[in-house]
């Protein structure tokens, strides 16, 4: 399309910028794909970089492997230093924002563990404003680590139920993907995706292959295997309208989730 600003730059000169047929024209341009050939991966803070070595490991040995093939942004969850932090900080009456900039920081230092760990491999971790040298990462060695936290800090949307940041590294990791207009997002968590109840403390819970969004709301599973904030940011999404859940613990299951098969559960927009 050469010319999508007729009509709306009129539109905007006269507007509100949330005028419904503002919306409707700006939306009219097709958007366009900055990366459309990488995939983000989310490697969990809780479900695995916390069990250390074990985990971490073979998933430093497929992903060394996967760059061969794909393009690989790789984000890093916060996990069970960060739930500390924040009960110490709720404890002390800290707000949202101050919580926030806390887990930051500690999907930052897994984010550092993991490009020390790639060093070798000439993979490199970017810092936040690093996002930028992205593309050059990708063209260079077709990998390269981020911190999973979305850069709100201090300016986090409080939730309405506390002081929790509700977009955590979930959400950051998806924002990337949807953002950059990638292929594929894949969470590497602990378990084999979601299941009706949590398989941790339901031992009656049954897995479920794939499912939408309106039926995870519809069955109550809104707040389970992702941050429920992620639900709505999936429904409107452009690009990544769907997202997988694998088991970062059994071998294999990345390569075959980046080689497009299903071997968790997928999420999807509709
Ligand atoms: P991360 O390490 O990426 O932050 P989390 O620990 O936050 O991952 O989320 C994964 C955990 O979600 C699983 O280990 C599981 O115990 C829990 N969970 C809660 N409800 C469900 C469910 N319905 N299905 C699967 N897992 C669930
Ligand atoms: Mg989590």
């Amino acid at each position: 399309m050469t010319d999508t600003t007729s009509g709306l730059e009129a539109l905007l000169m006269q507007r509100s910028l949330t005028d419904a047929q503002l919306l409707d024209k700006a939306a009219e341009a097709s958007s366009y794909r900055i990366l459309p050939d990488a995939t983000v991966i989310k490697i969990g803070g809780q479900s695995v970089i916390d069990r250390g070595r074990a985990a971490v490991y073979p998933l430093v040995d497929e992903i060394v492997a996967a760059r061969g093939k794909h393009k690989l942004l790789i984000g890093t969850g916060a996990g069970t230093r960060a739930r500390h932090l924040y009960s110490i900080a709720a404890g002390l009456n800290l707000p949202a924002g101050v919580l926030s900039q806390l887990g930051a920081s500690v999907a930052d230092q897994n984010a550092a563990m993991l490009g020390q760990l790639l060093a070798k491999h000439g993979i490199s971790a970017v810092d936040g404003a690093g996002m930028s040298s992205v593309p050059l990462f990708l063209k260079e060695v077709n990998a390269v680590v981020f911190s999973g936290m979305p850069p709100y800090t201090l300016w986090m949307r409080p939730s309405a139920d506390g002081v929790i940041p509700p977009y955590r590294t979930d959400a950051g990791c998806y924002l990337v993907a949807e953002q950059f207009g990638c292929k594929a997002m894949i969470y590497v968590k602990d378990e084999n995706g979601l299941f009706t109840g949590n398989p941790k403390t339901d031992k009656h819970a049954t897995f479920i292959p794939k499912i939408s969004v309106d039926e995870m709301l519809a069955k109550g599973l809104h707040d389970s295997i992702l941050e429920f904030p992620m639900l709505d940011l999936l429904k409107k999404a452009q690009h990544v309208r769907e997202v997988q859940v694998i088991n970062g613990l059994v071998p294999g299951n990345l390569t075959r989730a980046l080689a497009g098969e299903h071997v968790g559960t997928i999420i999807t927009a509709q």
